[in-house]
């Protein structure tokens, strides 16, 4: 599999006036016809209108709210807050980071019951993880990342290893095909404790090959955990079939659970009471009201919290949830994927012939839901589409990202974003 960051076409004559309008017609005559068989379409009008707003290609670093919001959060403070007061405790805020947790697991991650659990944000999951991992075997000190990964990944790694006297063996990646079962194998080793990787790269959208990948990582003895920040609620996934071991992600981005939303882990069944997780505070005991004088971790997955879960911070991805079940993961895959292919596509015919860079993987099933072009203007053209209505997102050092949520963007909003991107470029080269 080879990819190309340099257009493969020749150069039509798509970039006179005459032919570009010709070529952005046809895309958005697709575009519609695609919508009117979608058989998600009817989704989209669950999600509140942004005045101004002509196309959110953003969904993947903010997913937008649904529609009844206002009502749910109203709701809240009047009755589960407002009327039943501390009662509602114990009749059903105490259970709701594992019932959440079970939720995602199942609608989501392919993890039975009882693995998952929702808290704190996604940088202080991955800490509590990796130094649960680290600390799990003594003779293993080596922490595999990539360069590539998101920041917080790497800092946070980099912490943990300067904490535990770990030494990072870091990947090069491929920076648009993303980290291959090739490079993991190249790095691993007995002394290997834990592979930490993420499953769609934030950049490229690169889909790493989960089960090869924790197979490479378990083949030498190491633990393997994977970052879904980009993947959950998109991309399905086997997590207990595929023998992961830890995870974690957000519920902000395809979640749509709003700006802050805690995060999830996932901990093997068979390594919950085994692992150790640091900030062992009194929601992670045995027995929360006890009281007692000395610590004792939960047995369940309730060890991985350690305070007082963010409750009013975990309404808003309930009704995505109940999105995406009646959806079906795997159809807002399917549509995930026909989103990035028009988006590849209207790149290839609209942005190619003025310079714009391919920046992500062309192969659908090596993808995740955003697909990233580059070009030296990028910064300005963003500016100027964000004042225009227009809202992808920016990421250095020149890329645009345009992320394609499925359940609240149509096909018609993915052209018409393209089309803004060529306009804006156009008129910035005048
Ligand atoms: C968005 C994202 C995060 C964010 O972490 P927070 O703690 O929620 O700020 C972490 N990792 C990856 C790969 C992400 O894409």
């Amino acid at each position: 599999m080879t990819h190309d960051t340099r257009d493969p076409r020749p150069a039509l004559d798509s970039s006179t006036a005459a032919g570009s309008s010709t070529a952005a017609d046809s895309l958005l005559e697709l575009a519609t016809a695609l919508d009117a068989s979608d058989p998600l379409g009817a989704h989209l009008d669950a999600f509140a209108p942004a005045p101004g707003v002509t196309a959110y290609l953003d969904g993947n670093s903010l997913g937008r709210p649904l529609r009844d919001i206002p009502e749910r959060l109203a709701a809240f403070a009047r009755d589960d807050w407002g009327t039943r007061l501390i009662r509602s405790w114990d009749e059903q805020w105490m259970a709701l980071p594992m019932a959440l947790g079970d939720r995602i697991g199942a609608l989501t991650l392919g993890a039975a019951a009882g693995q998952t659990v929702v808290a704190d944000s996604t940088s202080v999951l991955i800490y509590k993880l990796m130094r649960a991992a680290l600390a799990h075997d003594p003779s293993r000190a080596e922490l595999v990342i990539e360069t590539g990964n998101f920041p917080t990944d790497r800092f946070l790694a980099e912490g943990v290893a300067a904490e535990t006297g770990a030494t990072i063996r870091w990947i090069e990646p491929d920076p648009v095909l993303g980290v291959q079962v090739a490079d993991v194998g190249a790095v691993v080793s007995e002394r290997t404790a834990l592979v930490s990787l993420s499953h769609v790269d934030y950049r490229s959208g690169a889909l790493a090959d989960m089960p090869a990948i924790t197979a490479a990582a378990h083949d030498a003895g190491a633990l393997m955990m994977w970052d879904l920040c980009h993947s959950a609620g998109v991309v399905p996934m086997q997590l207990d079939e595929w023998g992961v071991d830890l995870a974690v992600g957000c519920t902000y981005k395809y979640l749509n659970g709003g700006p802050g939303s805690p995060a999830f882990a996932y901990l093997r069944r068979s390594l919950q009471g085994v692992l150790r997780q640091p900030i062992q505070g009194w929601w992670s005991a045995a027995d929360i009201f006890a009281m007692g004088p000395e610590y004792v971790p939960a047995g369940d997955i309730r060890q991985l919290l350690s305070g007082t879960p963010p409750v009013t911070s975990m309404l808003a991805m309930q009704g995505m949830l109940d999105l995406i079940e009646q959806a079906t993961i795997d159809a807002v895959r399917a549509k995930s994927e026909s989103l990035t292919d028009l988006a590849v596509r209207a790149h290839d015919e609209l942005l190619a012939p003025l310079g714009v860079r391919l920046l992500s993987p062309r192969d659908a099933a090596l993808r995740g839901g955003h697909v990233t072009i580059g070009h030296p203007d990028f910064r300005a053209v963003t500016q100027r589409l964000w004042a225009d209505g227009i809202v992808p997102d920016f990421r250095f050092p020149d890329g645009i990202r345009l992320g394609l949520s499925p359940l609240s963007t149509s096909f018609v909003e993915t052209v018409t974003g393209v089309i803004a991107v060529r306009d804006a470029l156009e008129s910035h080269e005048r």
